[in-house]
């Protein structure tokens, strides 16, 4: 049956006018209950009369995903598995941090596919396989669950600030989705996420950059995690197919607004990218965009990298500095739940005997 949640505001507004033959104001009554209200059955609109809501819940349902497993951190951080309707798992993590005020705000991760075509040598979930794109109601599905977990529910003070689309998935191979789900998003009647709140991070997909950066709709962070295209092949072969001098040309038309930066993620793997050498260079690339970098420990998977020392951590920050680059080293936010991207899922995999030892 349709969900509801799929609907962008201009679908929802057709498809009560010509199938439920009601006035305009009445799909922006059911936006907002399902939005802002976070309504999950429609006997809780109570503005909408008795009869409305029959047809619509004879017609349509407001699916959210399942919430399967929670796993809270020693630090907070909150990390869901949730089963979607065809039985597909995947995560969303919810971040904690603490504003100059004091007051705890927070920032969660999604995920924009079932798996990911990508398959990064080191990501617990490209290692996975893919399985399918997410719909755009189980991608925002996740934000629901979000905010109704954190009772976040004023939307003149949200707790939930932040949203970035880092988690299962590659978001730009999920295109049309996206572009959706950022404009729904946007909605200041629905969730109310302006684009300076939002980042969508990629490892690079031409046709996906372009257009993001067209809509306007998010910041972009693209995930780079070597300065050669040599040692990128090597260790994200599927997104090395674009080559990185191709990626940075791209990037350099990157329509960005005042203030914007393009943020680098560069993922630091022991022996492998993380000398000072390869830190001189990665500077020059950012230095070449006026990026942003965030460097990343490895957080361990079943693989055979290994996380640097936070020696060598710091002597590759050191040889950024020189080179006038700071880069802010990410904290490993709950890494005593597994919360690296696809980790938990592939842990519940391994637990159903059923599966191919393929995929298991
Ligand atoms: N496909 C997108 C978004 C999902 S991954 C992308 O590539 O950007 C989000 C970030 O987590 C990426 O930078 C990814 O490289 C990184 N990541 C994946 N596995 C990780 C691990 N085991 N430890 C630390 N970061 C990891």
């Amino acid at each position: 049956m349709l969900n509801l949640l799929d609907f962008t505001r201009p679908q929802l507004l057709a498809w009560v006018q010509e199938e439920l033959h009601e006035p305009r104001f009445r799909a922006d009554q059911i936006w907002r209950w399902l939005w802002q209200k976070l309504a999950r059955d429609f006997s809780e609109m109570t503005n909408i009369k008795k009869s409305c809501r029959e047809e619509l819940a004879n017609r349509a349902t407001i699916l959210w995903p399942e919430i399967i497993d929670i796993q809270t951190s020693h630090d907070a951080t909150t990390k869901f598995l949730l089963r979607l309707a065809d039985g597909a798992t995947i995560e969303t993590v919810l971040l904690p941090s603490v504003d100059h005020e004091g007051r705890t705000r927070w920032s969660q991760c999604l995920s924009s596919q079932v798996g990911c075509p990508m398959a990064c040598t080191f990501c617990a979930t490209g290692q996975s396989g893919f399985e399918r794109n997410l719909t755009v109601g189980e991608m925002l599905g996740q934000v629901l669950i979000g905010r109704n977990h954190l009772h976040d529910t004023r939307p003149d003070h949200p707790i939930l600030r932040n949203l970035v689309f880092m988690g299962m998935g590659e978001p730009l191979l999920n295109l049309k989705t996206l572009l959706s789900a950022l404009e729904i998003l946007n909605d200041p009647q629905g969730l109310a996420f302006s684009p300076r709140r939002i980042t969508v991070s990629t490892c690079g997909v031409e046709d996906g950059l372009k257009a993001l950066g067209k809509s306007g709709l998010a910041y972009l962070a693209v995930s780079l995690h070597a300065p050669t295209q040599e040692l990128r092949a090597q260790i994200m072969p599927n997104a090395a197919r674009l080559e990185l001098s191709r990626l940075l040309s791209i990037l350099k038309s990157y329509p960005l607004k005042s203030r914007e930066h393009i943020t680098f993620e560069y993922l630091l793997l022991d022996g492998i990218n993380d000398r000072p050498e390869q830190a001189k260079e990665l500077a020059r690339i950012v230095h070449s965009l006026s990026g942003k970098l965030n460097l990343i420990a490895y957080n361990a998977t079943d693989s055979d990298y290994r996380t640097p020392s936070e020696e060598r951590i710091l002597a590759f920050e050191k040889a950024l500095w020189k080179q006038n680059v700071t880069a802010i080293l990410r904290a490993s936010k709950g890494s005593d739940i597994d919360a690296a991207c696809g980790q938990l899922r592939a842990k519940e995999r391994r637990k159903h005997k059923t599966l191919p030892p393929d995929i298991a």
